[in-house]
């Protein structure tokens, strides 16, 4: 018989040694998890490289590859799962950017960045000053739109006739009192991608250069400068993202799924994917989201009839980011305390696992592997792990070091989904009554 899935991640769940915890923080909280340690004893755990040995993944891009997907030949950029997970409508073939409202200063004729977050602008100023760079773009017939999110933060789509391309350096630098760049085709492309990658870079370049014409000297500006707040006087892009339609998680695994996150890129990438949103009241994709919600919105997930559930939780990672092991770990007992409900499902596999490892201690994602256990009620094969932490997983877990890209393959067979290899199955975009395959019809 199938079973159902349900992938837990927990965004940068790994971590390092952290003198004060005398442990990484999940070795930490596992002196108290309960719900974690018994998936560790009664399921099968090891470690992941989720790209590959020492490579510091992305959220976007350990997502991506954890569903199942290529990063080298199907990775759209991250700008279009932003995009997606902000609802801003896009049209296939338009390439999205992530933006900053930032701060500069003039010098000769270059913009040098002095806050990469104009003091973290939020609310109505925000708002208004994308306005006004949306009508300056309107205005001057520039195929464009920018969007206002979060926070300072916004999304930049370019639209238009031609091909456009993903294919385009930041103008961001990532870094303050450096000039802010001009957005340039990769230096591998050549060809019709190139001539994309120069048109779509030449539109990035006149919206940035327009947003500081705009907003430098905007009533909303210096009435910031009157109250001593730095100036929000640029928009400052970063990973061009394409919209194409990818195969769907159904296409390639043959399960309808759903999924419940707060993050906006979570929910970008698995949209993206098409698995179908479960709304959870109070998902915010912070430390204080409503992890009894998202819990219960798994198994509203599973009684509505899906085969695959994705739940993401990102609190640990922003923990991590922010420097706070100890926050990190108390953060980790509070999931493990609502985590218990899970196990209770007859028929269904699950597997718990971090998208990457984030050092608390330097406060960003690093290449080590993370723990990962799959745990099924009827029972798969018993570790025996009495905590669930990267250093037991790695001393006893009966996994050994697997990659991203065998979690879906073995969550498959787990779930009595696979077939015998050198079996030859049916073409895999036709599906019927959920088995791959055209029904031979009388
Ligand atoms: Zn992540
Ligand atoms: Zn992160």
């Amino acid at each position: 018989m199938k079973k159902k899935v349900i992938l837990v991640i927990l965004d940068g769940l790994g971590d390092e040694y952290i003198p004060e915890l005398n442990g990484t923080p999940l070795e930490y909280a596992s002196n108290e998890t309960v719900t974690l340690n018994k998936m560790a004893n009664e399921g099968m755990c090891g470690l992941v490289n989720v790209i590959a040995p020492g490579i510091p993944p992305s959220s976007d891009t350990a997502h991506f590859t954890i569903f199942g997907y290529d990063l080298s030949k199907e990775y759209t950029g991250r700008g279009y799962f932003e995009a997606l997970g902000a609802n801003i409508p896009i049209n296939e073939g338009e390439v999205a950017l992530r933006f900053n409202l930032a701060t500069v200063e003039k010098s000769n004729n270059l913009l040098y960045i002095r806050d990469r977050r104009a003091g973290r602008i939020s609310g109505k100023d925000a708002e208004e000053l994308v306005r006004a760079l949306q009508k300056a773009i309107s205005e001057r017939g520039i195929p464009a739109e920018v969007h206002h999110t979060l926070e300072h933060r916004g999304v930049l789509v370019i639209k238009g006739e031609g091909k456009l391309s993903r294919c385009v350096s930041d103008v961001d630098p990532h870094e303050s009192n450096v000039p802010v760049l001009k957005a340039m085709p990769f230096e591998e492309i050549s060809g019709e991608e190139l001539e994309a990658a120069k048109r779509t870079a030449r539109v990035i370049n006149e919206v940035t250069k327009l947003s500081y014409e705009v907003l430098n000297d905007h009533p909303v500006n210096r009435e910031r400068e009157e109250k001593g707040l730095p100036k929000a006087n640029i928009i400052l892009s970063r990973g061009a993202g394409i919209a194409i339609k990818l195969t769907t998680f159904r296409e390639k695994w043959g399960m309808n799924a759903a999924y419940v996150a707060g993050g906006p890129l979570y929910k970008g990438v698995a949209k993206a994917v098409g698995m179908k949103e479960i709304y959870v009241e109070g998902a915010t994709g912070t430390v204080n989201t409503n992890l009894k919600g998202k819990i219960d919105g798994v198994l509203r997930a599973i009684d509505a009839g899906y085969d695959f559930v994705f739940l993401h939780i990102k609190g640990t990672d922003s923990l991590s980011h922010d420097k706070k092991s100890r926050e990190k770990a108390e953060f980790i007992l509070k999931i493990d305390k609502v985590l218990d409900k899970l196990l209770e499902i007859d028929d269904v596999v699950i597997a718990v696992t971090g998208d990457h490892s984030t050092s608390s201690r330097m406060g960003r994602h690093i290449g080590l592997p993370v723990p990962i256990a799959f745990y099924s009620k009827s029972v798969i094969r018993r570790n025996g792990i009495s905590k669930f932490n990267e250093v037991q997983c790695a001393e006893k877990g009966a996994l050994g070091v697997i990659k991203g890209s065998d979690i879906m393959p073995m969550l498959l067979d787990l779930s009595n989904r696979t077939m015998e290899y050198g079996l030859r199955p049916s073409p895999k975009k036709v599906i019927y009554a959920g088995a791959f395959g055209e029904p031979l019809q009388l």
